[in-house]
């Protein structure tokens, strides 16, 4: 058995710039790092490879630099890496980007666990974990604060949702979004390093996973990003001071149109 984390390679910013004639965010020039929700995947999948003896692989789609992002994840405990690379996988929806992860998880085969972040901070549709789990035909539990156990056939997770906590168990092989603080992230180690460096990480495109051209990327994307822009800044709010009364009051007409304001 082994776990595969999907990880994914984000810009560094939050001064997010966007090319609104492609539609899409400019990537070129700003520094990338992994998702930061990844890292408690990543994490997750360590501990349990340490309890289990299953080893872990950590996965990215993106471009030839997200390399750097699996040596990141080697040095820090991953025990391989796989690279999905393709100019074929360019401009992939969610649902684009998760068949073709899935197919690489198929490909890999005797995989009890896929664990991915709650979200990705640029993209930010939490769809994509959802997704694998789907195209794979696996149970998925998602928002995982906590994974309390892992056996042989089966997992139990604390899933924590609005106002509460769930306990929840499924049969593996099966799918996990796992939250922010679910554990501690650990650090790379010397040793990590120098195995990172020296390892040789296999890439796979369209024709190791075995896909056509319609089946992922931009043409393999049901959805399509039509317009992309910045929000105008709204203008500032007011601020009035004094006694509630009067306050209550003037909000009650300025909602009802009957006072300017000042
Ligand atoms: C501003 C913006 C808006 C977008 N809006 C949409 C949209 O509304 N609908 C849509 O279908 N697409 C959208 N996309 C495209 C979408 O970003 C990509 O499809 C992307 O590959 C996955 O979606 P996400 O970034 O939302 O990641 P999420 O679904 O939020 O990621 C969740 C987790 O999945 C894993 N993961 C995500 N991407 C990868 C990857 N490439 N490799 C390995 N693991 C991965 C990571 O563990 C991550 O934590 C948008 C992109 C941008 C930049």
């Amino acid at each position: 058995m082994r776990i595969v984390v999907a990880m994914k390679q984000v810009p560094d910013t939050t001064d997010v710039r966007i090319d609104e004639e492609r539609g899409t965010l400019v990537r070129e020039g700003v520094p990338a790092i992994m998702n930061p929700f990844d890292a408690y995947a990543l994490e997750e999948g360590l501990r349990w490879r340490d309890a289990l003896g299953w080893p872990v692989i950590a996965l990215t789609m993106g471009p030839p630099q997200a390399m750097e992002m699996l040596r990141e994840a080697v040095s820090i405990g991953a025990d391989e890496a796989l690279l999905l690379s393709d100019r074929a996988f360019a401009g992939a929806d969610t649902w684009a980007t998760a068949h073709t992860i899935a197919s690489a998880v198929e490909k890999l085969g005797d995989v009890a666990m896929v664990l991915t972040g709650k979200q990705a901070i640029d993209g930010d549709t939490a769809q994509t974990g959802p997704g694998i789990a789907a195209a794979l035909d696996w149970p998925q539990l998602t928002f995982v604060g906590r994974v309390s156990e892992v056996a042989g056939d089966h997992v139990t997770v604390e899933r924590y949702v609005e106002g509460g906590c769930e306990v929840l168990r499924c049969p593996l092989p099966a799918l996990l979004t796992i939250l922010k603080d679910a554990n501690v992230p650990r650090m790379p180690s010397i040793r990590g390093k120098m195995k990172a460096r020296k390892m040789e990480i296999p890439v796979w495109g369209l024709e190791e996973l075995g896909l056509e051209e319609g089946e992922v990327g931009l043409e393999g994307s049901p959805t399509r990003v039509v317009r992309i822009r910045t929000p105008e800044m709204r203008g500032g709010g007011e601020i009035h001071e004094g006694e509630p009364e009067e306050l209550a009051r003037l909000l009650a007409d300025r909602l009802l149109g009957e006072r300017e304001p000042s």
